[in-house]
């Protein structure tokens, strides 16, 4: 049997590379940072790592997370509800509800467990998810796995929201569910009209803060900060895998019934084993230290803004933007790959995303910036953009 199925994935595989679509990973061998090595020995500017905040390696969280390893031993070995459920579990829960202003707060092993778990448990064929087009994929899965009445508006479009929340007064319960920052763009859900658009039509909304987390707002409490409308929604999921140290952990956070619910019900926390303790030390850690200072979230706002204003003096097309990622428009798919190769070659670590990442002729190069970086980090990166740039028409 296997021969036959081993041609039709070698057929398939050769199918996906003929495409260009075949992904590669780049081996580092040092830890994750503003500069970073490469299996090849080179060293590199890193400005494609969700290391918003520049903890990935922070000596602080280190420490804390080594501790816990002589203090609380490596791993749970057990889902919560049968003896996977640690002091420092509970602590953390509790440190993220309060940091995001919601009443409870239920751990997962990944956001994407976080996403597939919550709808399922929450909604049934009588209700409706009215969700953006341009949802993460652990939504787009979460919610397949609902037996929910599915809407779907146009990215950011609130004209289509509202016809789609006016089709949606057929069903009992309806929850919005959007991302805070689109990945690719960088743009922010507008949670303020999407917030007015609740209220008028009668529904609840879940925003997923996994890119805006520690990110937007001034003192990173994500798109709910921003807007000001911090725990006047229902459901914010998140990730501890971005900024918030970039090690593993998702979470749910939100209305204390709605999370107690999921504890009963969600299939990814009932059957799927406990974070390590120390995840949890570390993530304790990292509220603490965002709860004492906001010195992170300012570096990272002020190198955001730096690089932004740069870049465009120099002439590129750049997306706006209401986080740390900064869209590079090429438009040519061809060219993004081009690009970024070349500056590779120039020590800086950016990804060109084509379409299908992308809609067809919207290829671009993503520059994620982070705290971590240092101001003469950002003047290389910007210098290289401007040498391979004019190299390649992209710019006079
Ligand atoms: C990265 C991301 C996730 C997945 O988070 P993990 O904790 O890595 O599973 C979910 N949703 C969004 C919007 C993300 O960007």
């Amino acid at each position: 049997m296997y021969k036959d199925y081993q041609e039709h994935l070698v057929q398939v595989l050769s199918e996906i590379r003929e495409a260009g679509l075949y992904k590669n990973e780049r081996v580092i061998t040092s830890p994750q940072g503003a500069e970073i090595t490469l299996d090849t020995g080179q060293k590199v500017l890193n400005f494609c790592a969700n290391n918003y905040l520049g903890l990935s390696a922070n000596r602080k969280l280190v420490k804390a997370a080594k501790e816990a390893l002589e203090t609380h031993g490596y791993g749970m070995s057990s889902v919560r509800f049968i003896c996977g459920t640690g002091d420092l579990h509970k602590e953390l829960e509790q440190k993220l509800a309060e940091f995001f202003g919601m009443e409870d707060t239920i751990l997962y092993a990944a956001c994407f467990d976080a996403n597939g778990g919550v709808f399922e448990p929450l909604l049934t064929e009588e209700d409706a998810i009215i969700s953006d087009s341009l949802n993460h994929a652990s939504i787009i899965d979460g919610v397949r796995l609902c037996k929910a009445q599915r809407y779907r508006y146009a990215n950011a479009d609130m004209n289509d929201l509202e016809k789609k929340l006016k089709e949606a007064q057929a069903q009992r319960f309806r929850l919005i569910v959007t991302d805070g920052v689109f990945s690719m763009d960088g743009n922010v859900a507008p949670l303020d009209r999407i917030h007015e658009l609740a209220g008028k039509y009668n529904a609840m909304i879940m925003v997923d803060e996994s890119h805006s987390a520690g990110v937007v707002g001034e003192t990173g409490r994500g798109v709910t900060e921003l807007y000001n409308l911090k725990g006047k929604i229902e459901i914010i999921t998140g990730t501890l895998g971005k900024a918030f140290g970039g090690a593993i952990g998702g979470f749910t956070t939100g209305k204390k019934e709605i999370i107690e619910m999921l504890r009963q019900r969600s299939r990814p926390y009932l059957f799927s084993n406990s974070i390590p303790p120390l995840v949890a030390a570390a993530g304790i850690k990292m509220i603490e230290m965002m709860t004492e200072t906001n010195e992170l979230q300012d570096k990272l706002h002020f190198n955001t803004k730096y690089f932004m204003e740069k870049m465009m003096k120099a002439g590129f097309d750049i997306k706006p933007t209401q986080s740390a990622i900064c869209a590079v428009m090429l438009y040519d798919a061809k060219l993004s790959q081009e690009m970024a190769s070349l500056l590779l070659d120039e020590g800086i670590y950016v990804i060109g995303f084509y379409f299908p990442v992308v809609p067809k002729g919207q290829a671009r190069i993503r520059v994620q910036l982070s705290a971590a970086h240092e101001q003469e980090h950002l003047d290389k990166a910007i210098a290289a953009f401007e040498k391979i740039g004019r190299e390649l028409k992209v710019i006079k």
